[in-house]
């Protein structure tokens, strides 16, 4: 059997983390093969990062276009991992030199209230669907998860994201009730500017244009959000300060958005009426260290139009990969190495728990070198091997409608923007 010195990549997830791991092994002559559920590889930089962001995630689909759009990475689009490849198939039949998985964390981590989740879409959400709906909401052709704005919603969090929940809110209610007073102000305006000015410059308050405003609670106090990051190494001084940052930040934007703030609240009962959920019981907190003591007997409620929450984001199970908890199974959190595998290895969101590009991006270069170095003292795959995983490439292509080229691709799958449709 004749053999060539080469070794194929399969990776699953092509956004940030996982284009960055293709390019990194393209570069040096390892081909891949990326597998993406969706028409385009832009996962939350398209679904997540608020549409507020034109230039952030401009560039940064602009950098994953080009990063795969290199000749030793064979793209895959429309192809879901547990769905139309399954990963024990995968791993038996397919003979990767290894697998990389990408995938994200795009389940929402679950309210910790008993029978809550009943009550998805009859008045409550969780912050992966809304993003994935506000920031395509405008775009006819959009068939994903749908959810009504309205005035005087609750949001749990904590973190940025949920300060972006509290945002998207305000700007979508005060448009929606500046409208009711034939007054037109599109949404980038309103976020450039806060609803505080907008209505500033029309002479009107909130409660003149009958908008209560959204409550953002938290469980910690507002210095202990992770807004701005704060080295393992800082001082008393250095922690001080970025503390009083953080309070000053989210001081600025209560002001500027209108939404109020709760801090050191926890949620711990539902309340339901006309079997829809009407606001939460929360038991009041202390703040001792990195522990969150509830409070005895000290609880109130907040009733309320609808609930977003928003307290982190952890992968998505997949049929055949053993999971732990909330989290995949993983031998070695460093490389993300998956518990049972030599071979299969996670990356970015899936694994890193932190929401941010540049850690999806540095750990998908970090796990892209590992394995290039590993696969140095691997047996390289048979012609036939590699033959064979290329004629199952190229009928996936073909069964989705993809002819290699990814420029075109992408041009053809853009999404409508809004800045386009409100200019
Ligand atoms: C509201 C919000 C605001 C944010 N703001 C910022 C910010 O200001 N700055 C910042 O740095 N970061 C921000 N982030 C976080 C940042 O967008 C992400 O951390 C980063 O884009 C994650 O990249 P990733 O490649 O690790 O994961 P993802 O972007 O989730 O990519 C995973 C990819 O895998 C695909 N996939 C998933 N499952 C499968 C499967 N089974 N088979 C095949 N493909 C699959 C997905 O479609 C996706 O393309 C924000 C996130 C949110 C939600």
């Amino acid at each position: 059997m004749s053999s060539s010195p080469e070794h194929i990549v399969a990776i699953f997830g092509g956004a940030v983390a996982g284009a960055e791991a293709a390019e990194h092994l393209s570069r040096l002559g390892i081909k891949t093969v990326v597998f993406e559920q969706n028409p385009l590889p832009f996962g939350k930089i398209e679904d997540g990062l608020p549409f507020w962001h034109i230039k952030l995630r401009d560039k940064e689909e602009e950098k994953i276009i080009e990063k795969l759009n290199h000749p030793n990475v064979h793209f895959v689009p429309s192809t879901r991992l547990g769905n139309d490849v399954q990963f024990n198939d995968l791993v038996e039949k397919w003979n990767f030199s290894a697998i990389l998985l990408a995938t994200g964390a795009w389940r929402d981590r679950p309210i910790p209230i008993d029978g809550i989740d009943a009550y998805i879409g009859k008045g409550l959400t969780y912050q992966n669907p809304f993003f994935q709906w506000f920031n395509h909401a405008h775009d006819a052709n959009y068939s994903g998860p749908t959810w009504d704005v309205v005035d005087d919603t609750l949001i749990i969090g904590g973190g940025l994201a949920s300060i972006d929940v509290a945002k998207a809110v305000m700007m979508q209610t005060t448009k929606d009730a500046l409208s009711q007073k034939g007054i037109h102000v599109p949404l980038f305006e309103i976020e450039k500017k806060g609803p505080a000015d907008i209505l500033a410059e029309h002479k009107l308050t909130k409660e003149e244009i009958g908008l209560k405003g959204c409550t953002l609670v938290y469980r910690r106090h507002a210095i202990n959000m992770p807004i701005t990051p704060i080295p393992e190494d800082a001082d008393e001084r250095r922690i001080q300060k970025a503390m009083e940052v953080r309070q000053r930040m989210i001081d600025n934007l209560v002001e500027k958005f209108l939404f109020k703030f709760v801090e050191c609240h926890m949620p711990v009962d539902k309340i339901i009426s006309d079997d829809r959920l009407s606001g939460i019981v929360f038991q009041k907190t202390k703040i001792e260290g990195d522990r969150v003591i509830p409070l005895e007997g000290e609880f109130s409620e907040i009733r309320s139009a609808a609930v977003i929450s928003s307290i982190g984001s952890v992968p998505e199970m997949i049929n055949g990969i053993p999971m732990k908890g909330s989290t995949f199974a993983v031998a070695d959190w460093e490389t993300g190495q998956l518990e049972g595998y030599d071979n299969v290895y996670l990356l970015g969101n899936a694994v890193t728990g932190q929401g941010n590009i540049k850690v999806s991006r540095t750990h998908g270069n970090f796990v892209g070198n590992l394995v290039r170095e590993k696969l140095q003292s691997q047996p390289p795959l048979t012609t036939e091997q590699m033959a064979s995983i290329f004629d199952k490439v190229k009928t996936r292509q073909a069964e989705v409608g993809y002819d290699g080229d990814l420029l075109h691709w992408a041009t053809k799958h853009t999404p409508v923007r809004l800045e386009n449709l409100e200019a």
